[in-house]
């Protein structure tokens, strides 16, 4: 330990101001993120959360139109799920020599929920534990070796998830990735069936609804011809819902609004409330004993804390919950709702030419203006969600892959007023009139971003 000095204790961190969260975040986290949530003033320290409200410690509240980009659902803190996490805290907090009573159950309940004959649940943390576990699956059971994904696809930053979607940027930072790994552009059926034609494909990777990538929406009938496309070649069709599931897009799952059965679905994000992290690839019976079914091969996609009971406590009420409220129906009404209101907003102004997304998936596709030497791709969203955050309440954030789109994602148990709160506010950032004080603030950023060399 570093002479003279002592570590912060629990009980101070939680009192931390706003400028020993930016110091410490800043010096020993992340200081480039530090250095952008500064820039567009959104490095705020968020004393309380509940539902949709955040509450920071100079006596503002923003309502938080990112929803842990999917992981809320059921907003901050649902009190019923906290609950239940507590209600597990006498069981074994971990114990892989025996069995976890919440963790069949759960895994019972996923096999109810899901279509076809998707029965057998491996569980993990994180939404890229539970691709890899699927990777991992489909090589081990189909013996094929190479992987086809979706350009502008996003499954996660474990190795395994970059090497499928392939993003340049992550390719080029962090490669050679791993080999064996192609893609098609979302929603090309021809691109995807010529492909599958070499019948060496392991499995097709696919998002329903691409989220990172700006929650786009595939053709109609796209998906289902996938499926039938798989099958037709030997190639496993691996579905990502970990940010489309449990109600976010209108149905309990994406895959319903076309009827598709995959032959593995990963989850995550919202399964556990975001109160406690949680994933899960799902299969198969036949798949799964393929891949591991012996002796030397049944523990080979197992992890430490991969459902542990905690976990599971949260994900078995956070389904309990969703069913009872029937909260896809909320972001069905809610999501064509917004989606007509923030058609309107993009048909309006200036600097936004579209709305697309499903359910509470949606994105306001921005129009950035044209200055020589700046990154206004970037700079635009950052100055609007700067200015929905301190002079509107309303956190929001751009989708990872595509900069250009504002995230519209509040949890679906948002209300009606606290949607017009937010398409209001989206509307005046928008407005032409703001536009031109706006592009003052934008000024500024930039002579901030530009770095001497
Ligand atoms: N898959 C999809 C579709 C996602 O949206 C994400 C995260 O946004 C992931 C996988 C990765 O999840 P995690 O960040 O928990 O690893």
């Amino acid at each position: 330990m570093k002479p003279n000095q002592k570590p912060i204790t629990l009980e101070e961190a939680l009192q931390s101001t706003r400028r020993e969260c930016c110091d410490r975040f800043s010096g020993h986290v992340n200081p480039e993120e530090a250095r952008l949530l500064k820039l567009t003033n959104i490095d705020k320290r968020y004393a309380k959360a509940e539902g949709v409200t955040l509450f920071d410690d100079e006596g503002n509240t923003l309502l938080d139109f990112t929803a842990g980009y999917g992981a809320l659902n059921l907003g901050h803190n649902p009190p019923e799920v906290l609950e239940a996490v507590r209600s597990a805290t006498t069981l074994p907090a971990v114990l892989l020599a025996g069995y976890n009573p919440l963790m069949g159950a759960l895994a019972s309940n996923l096999s109810m929920l899901l279509p076809g004959e998707l029965a057998i649940s491996t569980f993990g943390s994180g939404g890229a534990e539970a691709v890899e576990i699927a990777l991992k699956t489909a090589r081990a059971s189909t013996k094929r070796k190479r992987f086809l994904a979706c350009s502008n696809g996003y499954h996660g930053l474990s190795f395994g998830a970059i090497s499928v979607s392939k993003s340049a940027k992550h390719c080029e930072a962090l490669g050679p990735l791993m080999e064996n790994c192609h893609t098609v552009p979302f929603g090309d059926l021809d691109a995807l069936e010529g492909e599958l034609r070499s019948e060496d494909f392991a499995a097709f990777v696919v998002e329903p609804v691409q989220g990172e990538g700006g929650a786009v929406v595939p053709p109609t009938g796209y998906l289902k011809a996938a499926e039938e496309a798989c099958h037709k070649h030997g190639t496993l069709l691996i579905l990502d819902e970990i940010q489309t599931g449990f109600g976010r897009t209108g149905k309990l799952f994406a895959m319903e609004h076309d009827s598709v059965v995959p032959d593995i679905v990963t989850l995550s994000k919202s399964l556990g409330s975001g109160v406690i992290p949680i994933s899960v690839s799902v299969t198969t019976e036949e798949i799964w004993r393929k891949a591991y079914g012996s002796r030397d091969r049944f523990d080979m996609s197992i992890s430490t804390f991969g459902g542990n009971p905690m976990a599971c406590a949260a994900a078995l009420k956070t389904i309990e919950i969703t069913l009872r409220d029937r909260l896809w129906e909320k972001a069905s009404e809610l999501g064509e709702y917004a989606m007509k209101r923030l058609g309107q907003i993009s048909s309006e102004q200036k600097h936004a030419k579209g709305v697309r997304g499903r359910g509470l998936l949606l994105g306001l596709e921005l129009d950035p203006p044209n200055v020589p030497g700046a990154n206004m791709e970037e700079n635009l969203g950052a100055m609007i969600i700067s200015r929905l955050a301190n002079n509107h309440g309303i956190l929001t954030a751009y989708y990872d892959l595509a900069p250009t789109v504002l995230r519209f994602e509040p949890p679906l148990i948002v209300t009606k007023e606290q949607m017009d709160k937010a398409l209001d506010a989206f509307d005046a950032v928008l407005a032409k009139g703001t536009m031109g004080l706006t592009m003052g603030f934008m000024k500024s950023v930039i002579s901030r971003t530009v770095r001497p060399p």
